[in-house]
């Protein structure tokens, strides 16, 4: 026990710090590796047709015979969503709730790997062993069912990981955050925390998730027309809520939206979710339904404009469409980055004649914790090295000064980026250098093959268009055989713009002209001079840059 107890143990996030979303936290040993979460995060702005970004796993891949176990805290898509592309790479057992096995089953088997994997379930009170560790779970309240914190037994003391969590006095379902439990493993002594830091700026306490539940059958009391509801198609609490209120004013619901039914048909299937079969009716039957007796529940409350409320908004929704006299409920807030998109189509609603109930008006609640709930979660837990996690880098550090004021010294607290690591020896920590880390984008099938130099090639492309140069040389490469042709999109309008790019075509040929009567024969060399030639031109006439692709062959 006494060599056990020197064994270090290093702790570092491959993703979830300095930004929200794509999850993965890692503890480490000489010999062994468990991860926890494993989830993506949709692209940022600048990464122009990326669909989502998981975590750089290059370290783990090269360690994959250490790898125990993947975690999986909840079925939130930040957690869970990168699980197919590390399963393909690397051999682990997942364990998660109920619930989240549910949802990663699912998840899996649109990837095609639902077969492959290993999965194994856990509940709130199991005890497991994955590798050396043994692990505990404690219960959480949070915006999806039956989700929970982590806590590690190790030589030096426990790692606690909470998961994302709030402490709801009043859940939907009666379960708890489990407060015993913390008090417990807080009495035990924790080495290290790791919690969620996503409302750290927020002053005071959350709302109960109840409490949308009042605001949202207060809207299904007074509307005189139909309702539609969008939320978090994962936000299974809301969900139930949205069907109580219509039980209740006797209103049939149609389900619209891929991600809604899908989440609606599982939660049901395990039991989350309670209703009778006969409250939901199909889409299409809308329309010849009462309004006062119908309600739509619907994806699209970040605004994505491939959404079914976008579509039923714009009109291009093949069953239904919003229309003067709807109330539309929107039982979100946007998320970071979605403020605009949501804003115009709350805009282009009232347009349509809506009525739009929104996030102000007490139908959403957050599911992450706010100051007080989690300085309850430091005081529960006291522990003696703190890593705020989950959150962008200011969350982080309003996290840290709580952990401060809860009495954990600045110095015990780490603040820290994605890859770098801490690491614990005989019970003490300190920062350990840095593990490979980073954003890998997918692009339809591909993975990571899309990266700077294909994102600035995007980025230029969409800034000032393409121009394409062809030009047929003759084999000796002494004369034009025919072209130079220009072919343009995103430039100019060519059709209003003839002028321009027929002296754009005499620049060319010009230029090649005169390079092949001097004997140039490098075609790298005719194309860089065609592309000089070219971009001083369009920039002197245009002020654009458009991206130049000279083309040149031969017979
Ligand atoms: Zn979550
Ligand atoms: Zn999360």
């Amino acid at each position: 026990m006494a060599k056990q107890s020197l064994e270090t143990i290093r702790v570092f996030a491959l993703g979830g710090l300095g930004e929200l979303g794509k999850n993965m936290y890692v503890v480490e040993t000489e010999e062994e590796i468990l991860i926890i979460d494993a989830g993506w995060m949709f692209p940022e702005d600048d990464m122009l047709g990326v669909d989502v970004v998981i975590p750089d796993i290059s370290y783990l891949v090269q360690n994959k015979e250490k790898v125990r176990g993947i975690i999986v805290t909840h079925g939130h898509e930040d957690h869970i969503g990168a699980l197919a592309y590390i399963l393909r790479k690397i051999q682990a057992p997942v364990y998660g709730t109920k619930l989240t096995i549910g949802l990663v089953e699912d998840h899996l088997k649109e990837k095609g790997l639902r077969k492959k994997a290993d999965l194994r379930q856990i509940h709130g009170e199991s005890r497991i062993t994955v590798g050396q560790f043994p692990i505990h779970f404690f219960r959480v309240t949070h915006s999806i069912p039956d989700s929970v914190g982590i806590s590690i037994e190790t030589p030096q003391g426990l790692i606690v990981h909470t998961g994302d969590f709030k402490f709801d006095q009043n859940p939907v379902d009666g379960l708890y955050t489990d407060i015993d439990k913390l008090t417990r493993i807080g009495k035990r002594g924790v080495l290290c925390l790791l919690s969620d830091s996503t409302n750290a700026e927020i002053p005071g306490t959350s709302p109960s998730e109840t409490s949308t539940g009042s605001g949202i059958a207060e809207v299904f009391q007074e509307a005189e027309g139909r309702i539609m509801v969008t939320t978090f198609a994962s936000n299974v609490h809301r969900i139930q809520q949205v069907i109580n209120a219509a039980q209740s004013e006797q209103r049939k619901i149609a389900v619209v939206g891929h991600s809604m039914s899908k989440v609606i048909e599982i939660s049901r299937k395990l039991g989350y979710l309670h209703c009778p079969d006969d409250i939901f009716v199909d889409p299409s039957e809308v329309e010849n339904m009462d309004p006062k007796r119908t309600a739509v529940l619907c994806t699209g409350s970040q605004g994505e404009p491939m959404s079914a409320l976008t579509q039923m908004a714009k009109g291009s929704h093949h069953e239904l469409a919003v229309e003067k006299g709807d109330t539309v409920v929107i039982a979100a807030n946007p998320k970071a980055g979605n403020e605009k998109s949501v804003s115009r189509l709350i805009d282009f609603l009232y347009q349509l004649g809506a009525e739009v109930i929104y996030g102000r008006d007490n139908v959403h609640a957050s599911g992450h914790g706010f100051q007080e709930e989690l300085m309850l979660m430091l005081n529960l837990l006291r522990p003696s090295y703190f890593i705020p996690v989950h959150g962008e880098f200011r969350m982080q550090q309003a996290h840290g000064e709580l952990a401060e004021a809860a009495g954990v010294s600045p110095d015990n607290t780490f603040l820290l980026d994605k890859g770098e690591v801490v690491e614990f020896t005989n019970k003490k920590a300190k920062r350990s250098g840095k593990v490979p880390s980073g954003n890998v984008l997918i692009d339809g099938l591909g993975v990571g093959d899309v990266g700077n130099i294909v994102l600035r090639d995007r980025r230029l492309l969409s800034e000032d268009g393409i121009l394409v140069v062809v030009v047929t040389l003759n084999k000796k490469s002494t004369g034009i055989v025919s072209g130079p042709d220009i072919i343009s999109r995103g430039f100019v309008y060519v059709r209003e713009s003839e002028e321009l790019m027929e002296e754009a075509n005499t620049k060319v040929k010009t230029t090649l002209e005169k390079a092949l009567s001097e004997n140039v024969k490098e075609w790298s060399t005719l194309k860089s001079n065609v592309r000089d030639v070219l971009s001083r031109f369009l920039y002197e006439k245009t002020k654009r840059r458009p991206m130049i692709l000279p083309i040149i062959m031969e017979v």
